[in-house]
């Protein structure tokens, strides 16, 4: 048995609550928190691709997520009328709502015995090269084998272990989502293209719901007016005229449905550990979304973590294994989903057909075991 027996994982998020029922798994004894007092009821969609499902498949989660959102394996380009440009095959995905996703992974995770408290975070915590004693802002004090930082991008754990190093920069892109009633073109990865460089994505995340992505190029991060989110969205996607576009903004009538964000991106190098303070997810390597492929790293960290664990004896042989089995595969995916934000960036017109060859190449790759 390896020497960690008690784990603390700060966020449950994707990763956080993956990698709860993954320890849970092996045995070993986990307290999950978030700063968060809920698990989010809204939120946009979240696609998982084949990879993601291979790693769920492991947790035997993938049929439920299968049959919570919707699976696909055609990528189809379309013109901003809705003219049908070109359709790929793509490794079979599943869209599934962030909301529910974490609903499947949380229930198995708290089911098969793992504590989660909500509405705590860190306070402070003092590593040591055998445990982590953690100070928790409700009061409490404990003592664990290992303290798993998932939480996100903006991880403060990793800005108190790691320093400011890591600390995410701007990848010249926003995104605006929202969630719509699925139209019956959106039965695959679709992305909608302007003559004037501008694209829109969308993929179905139920039989009847899908969810709609629009990014947007700035020198420097943009500052939306929330009450405003929904008419500027509107105002932005004009050229677009397929129907089945015009029919989803029609449904864009309250600001709250639009959610708006600046991409921030970092990769921490390898180790990912300090001591006994392990990153996961996000907090060690954030990606833009152009691979759709951050959340599907996180779940795969969760998985070969709960692998490395079991297969050594020692903390410091199973994380040091752990970041090895992760770092090049999280720096490849980071490496593409950046160069097509570039490329978006750059000459979103003239790059699409090396855009599109890069994605195809790239998910070829994430095809290949963890
Ligand atoms: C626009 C967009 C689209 C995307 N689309 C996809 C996609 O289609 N497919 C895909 O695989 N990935 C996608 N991603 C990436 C994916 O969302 C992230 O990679 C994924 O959410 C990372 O999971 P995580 O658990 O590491 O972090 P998060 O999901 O960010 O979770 C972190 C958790 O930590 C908690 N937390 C934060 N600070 C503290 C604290 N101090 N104390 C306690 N808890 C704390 C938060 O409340 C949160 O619950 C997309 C990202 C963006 C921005």
């Amino acid at each position: 048995m390896n020497e960690i027996k008690t784990v603390l994982i700060v966020g449950s998020g994707i990763g956080g609550a993956t990698a709860a029922y993954a320890l849970r798994r092996i045995g070993v004894d986990v307290h999950c928190i978030d700063i968060k007092t809920e698990t989010p009821l809204v939120g946009s969609g979240i696609c998982l691709l084949h990879n993601a499902l291979r790693a769920m498949g492991t947790l035997s989660l993938a049929e439920q997520c299968l049959d919570s959102g919707y699976r696909f394996d055609a990528f189809r380009q379309f013109d901003a009328a809705g003219h049908l440009l070109c359709s790929n095959s793509a490794p079979p995905s599943c869209g599934i709502r962030r909301p529910e996703l974490a609903r499947i992974v949380e229930t198995a995770a708290a089911g098969a015995g793992a504590i989660f408290d909500r509405g705590v975070t860190v306070d402070r915590l003092v590593n040591r090269p055998e445990g982590v004693d953690v100070y928790f802002s409700n009061g409490r004090q404990a003592t664990y084998d290992l303290v798993v930082a998932a939480d996100g991008v903006y991880s403060p754990i990793r800005q108190q272990i790691f320093g400011g190093h890591y600390n995410p920069a701007f990848a010249g892109q926003s995104v605006w989502r929202f969630n719509t009633v699925r139209p019956v073109e959106v039965d695959g990865f679709c992305l909608f293209r302007t003559q004037t460089g501008k694209t829109v994505g969308s993929f179905p995340t139920g039989q009847n719901s899908c969810y709609i992505f629009y990014s947007e190029n700035s020198k420097d991060p943009l500052r939306i007016p929330e009450s405003e989110a929904h008419l500027m969205i509107r105002e932005r996607l004009l050229e677009f005229t397929a129907p089945a576009l015009v029919a989803s903004l029609e449904q864009v009538t309250k600001p709250r449905q639009v959610i708006f964000r600046p991409l921030d991106i970092t990769l921490v190098p390898a180790p990912w550990h300090r001591e006994r303070v392990v990153l996961l997810g996000d907090a060690a390597h954030a990606p833009t979304p152009h691979m759709t492929s951050g959340g599907g790293m996180a779940i795969e960290d969760a998985v070969v973590l709960a692998e490395c664990i079991t297969s050594t004896q020692s903390a410091n042989a199973a994380l040091e294994l752990y970041s090895n089995r992760r770092f090049e595969r999280c720096k490849i995916i980071y490496g593409a989903s950046l160069q097509l934000c570039r490329n978006e960036q750059q000459d979103p017109i003239g790059n699409r057909e090396n855009s599109a060859a890069l994605l195809l190449k790239t998910y070829q790759y994430l095809g290949e075991t963890a």
